[in-house]
């Protein structure tokens, strides 16, 4: 709760998550499980060496150190554009027509997405490769979530100007490929908030991975606090694909202390190598938009939002903003429904009351995140929730609903009060207006022909 409402820290892609685990201290001569094995801890990389017949941690080498990056800002009044920056191209073949990846131990259900020459691309086993383009015509999709889709799309694609400048704080160990798409679309994403990051702003944009527990924890400056160490543990594990944390963990805040409070910060938490890092683009727009939210509400530490209001909009907007294309948006939504029927189940949505239910159930900031089984399901059921509800609160009232209700909060310091005077209906009417759609978006997705491919996987 503390960490949630002091850095709005969010943290996705946890549906498999079961054991709670600690980080260890290394410490030179103690045993170690691995030869060759390595592990950096308090600036250094330690190195697992067989020394007579034990496996001892050697005395470790000191990771080198490496000063922020500091991007700097256009001057004379000239502002950089979005379309002049160089699009980072990810080859994982360097040929076209790879085969779909098939993740072990993951489900099959998984989507990838790639940037190659300059275009997102993705691969779906059902589909033959890597594909640019989605083919299905927007009357497949309900006309609410194609007008809601375009609605941030369009003002995607016209606000192309940064104003804010970046100041990058990079681990050694971060992979290049994970962070050249990062800061593109972080670049992007800056632009496309431009009203919220004038000239003058900054924002603190962070990377480490599963080696750099002493980055991380030396991040403090510009995150809120150090990582839990569950999630730095997860990230170290060699799996060829890490099912819990495949796409890494990442949050976003306003710095609390330091010569950087004020600021918003960004963070992003990717696999150890050798692990296959997957970029989800849903996440730094999702992070983004949780440094927006933090920036529009005064004293926003001190002020609970309901769950299913605050990552909801991140989790609508971040998902609009981060896939090219409807299709693609809208099978990500799908998804996140299916994953949280099989892994996260609270209850059957069969009816617009059981909606109703939901969407108060996910209301309630009802514990810590702080990984495993003790995020409860109802967090996890906020972010969809929500999701669909602004999805439908978007395409009803238009671009502007949202954050109008979160800029109306400073002055009611009441969510049921800003639902109210911006849409003029109560927050119980709210619900019962929007159920419908949401209960066909669920049902819909549910009975999606690849929903089984999740309980396939092993
Ligand atoms: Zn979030």
């Amino acid at each position: 709760m503390r960490k949630l409402l002091a850095g709005l820290v969010a943290v996705l892609s946890l549906s498999l998550i079961t054991a709670q685990l600690s980080v260890a201290a290394v410490t030179p001569g103690t045993k170690c499980s691995k030869a060759g094995a390595t592990s950096s801890y308090n600036g250094k990389k330690y190195t697992c060496v067989k020394s007579g017949k034990k496996l001892l941690w050697n005395k470790g080498v000191a990771l080198p150190k490496r000063a922020p990056i500091i991007t700097p800002k256009t001057t004379s009044g000239e502002q950089p554009k979005v379309t002049a920056t160089p699009s980072p191209t990810i080859n994982l073949k360097t040929n076209d027509g790879d085969a779909p990846i098939r993740p072990e131990g993951c489900g099959i259900g998984t989507f990838y997405y790639r940037i190659n020459e300059g275009s997102m691309e993705r691969s779906f086993f059902p589909d033959e490769n890597f594909t640019k383009v989605d083919s299905r015509s927007e009357s497949t999709f309900h006309p609410i979530r194609v007008k809601a889709f375009k609605s941030v799309r369009e003002r995607f694609l016209s606000n192309r100007i940064i104003q804010a400048r970046i100041q990058n704080n990079i681990s050694p160990t971060f992979p290049a490929e994970l962070l050249a798409v990062l800061q593109k679309q972080l670049i992007e994403n800056i632009a496309f908030w431009q009203e919220y990051f004038p000239t003058g702003s900054t924002v603190q944009a962070t990377y480490f991975t599963g080696d750099d527990p002493e980055f991380a924890d030396n991040s403090k400056l510009t995150m809120s606090g150090p990582l839990e160490p569950y999630f730095l543990e997860e990230l170290k594990r060699f799996k060829k694909y890490n099912c819990s944390l495949g796409s890494g963990v990442s949050g976003a805040h306003l710095v609390n202390k330091g010569p950087n409070a004020g600021q918003s910060g960004y963070w992003f938490g990717a696999n150890s190598s050798p692990q296959v890092t997957y970029w989800a683009p849903g996440y730094q727009p999702h992070e983004l938009t949780h440094s927006v939210q933090a920036l529009i509400v005064k004293d926003v530490f001190s002020f609970t939002y309901p769950v299913n209001f605050f990552e909801g909009g991140a989790e609508f907007f971040g998902l609009a903003m981060g896939f090219t294309n409807l299709g693609w948006y809208s099978d990500e939504v799908d998804k996140r429904i299916i994953e949280k029927d099989l892994n996260e189940f609270i209850m059957d949505i069969k009816s617009t009351n059981d909606v109703i239910k939901m969407l108060e159930i996910t209301e309630v900031n009802s514990g810590p995140i702080s990984g495993g089984s003790s995020v409860p399901n109802a967090m996890r059921w906020a972010y969809t929730m929500g999701n669909l509800l602004w999805e439908w609160v978007t395409a009803e009232y238009g671009y502007e609903a949202y954050w109008n209700t979160l800029k109306s909060i400073n002055t009611t310091r009441s969510y049921e009060q800003s639902i109210q005077k911006v849409l003029g209906v109560s927050k119980s009417e709210l619900y019962k207006n929007a159920a419908p759609y949401i209960l066909f978006q669920i049902n819909s997705a549910l009975g999606k022909d690849w929903k089984n491919s999740w309980k396939k996987g092993s």
